[in-house]
């Protein structure tokens, strides 16, 4: 992938923890340069208020399998029993074009990424505490307790794997995190450009 002025941001870090509401926050404060959210796609079924295209492209198994086999992922990954993945041709066209593409994605995604791009940033959030990513998981009312417990025990896992990121950003204050997000980018941005 040909970069020669644009960044790929990665964040990563447990379910719950605030990752999409940090992004969206972020993305209103002016970094520098075009910034364009990495749409997913997955098989997981949609929650709450979420849109097809704006927050995943939600697809079948078989489809999912079809665009992987085709080569168009930047990176795939299985988390809690659904396919996840990265679509190559959007992040390419921001890349090219000297923006900031942002994914959310996890650890076994961030690790396939940094292998394949080479002005990559990685971002870790964490939660202030353990209890408080309890209670945004429970308060946000979009999983069952099956699936919320699920995703505590790999948050344990993701927290182990933190220190294989450049950053980390504790998400205690919405707007502060958001700061955080946006002076990174805009450092990374200038340290390209140098
Ligand atoms: P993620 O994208 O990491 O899974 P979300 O952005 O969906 O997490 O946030 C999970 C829940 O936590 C949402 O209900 C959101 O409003 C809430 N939330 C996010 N950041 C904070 C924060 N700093 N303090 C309190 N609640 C938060
Ligand atoms: P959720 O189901 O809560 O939206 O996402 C679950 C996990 O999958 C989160 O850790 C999120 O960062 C990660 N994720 C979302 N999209 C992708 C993707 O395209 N690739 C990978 N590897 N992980 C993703």
């Amino acid at each position: 992938m040909t970069n020669d002025t644009g960044l790929l941001l990665i964040i990563s870090g447990p379910s719950g923890v605030g990752k999409s509401t940090v992004i969206k926050e972020m993305m209103k404060q002016d970094v520098g340069c075009h910034c364009y959210f990495s749409v997913s796609m997955t098989t997981r079924v949609p929650r709450g208020s979420e849109v097809e295209g704006v927050h995943y492209h939600f697809v079948s198994e078989q489809y999912f399998l079809e665009t992987m086999q085709a080569g168009l992922f930047l990176e795939h990954a299985k988390y809690n029993q659904n396919y996840y993945g990265t679509p190559m041709p959007p992040i390419q066209d921001c890349i090219n074009e000297g923006g900031c593409a942002i994914l959310d994605i996890d650890v076994q995604g961030m690790l396939q990424v940094r292998e394949k791009v080479q002005r990559c940033a990685t971002v870790f959030m964490t939660p202030p505490d353990f209890t408080s990513l309890e209670n945004r998981l429970r308060e946000r009312k979009t999983e069952t307790e099956e699936h919320i417990q699920c995703r505590l025990a790999i948050a344990k896992s993701e927290f182990e794997q933190a220190n294989l990121y450049d950053y980390m950003i504790v998400n205690d204050d919405i707007q502060t995190a958001a700061k955080d997000l946006a002076a990174i980018i805009r450092a990374e941005k200038l340290r390209i450009l140098r």
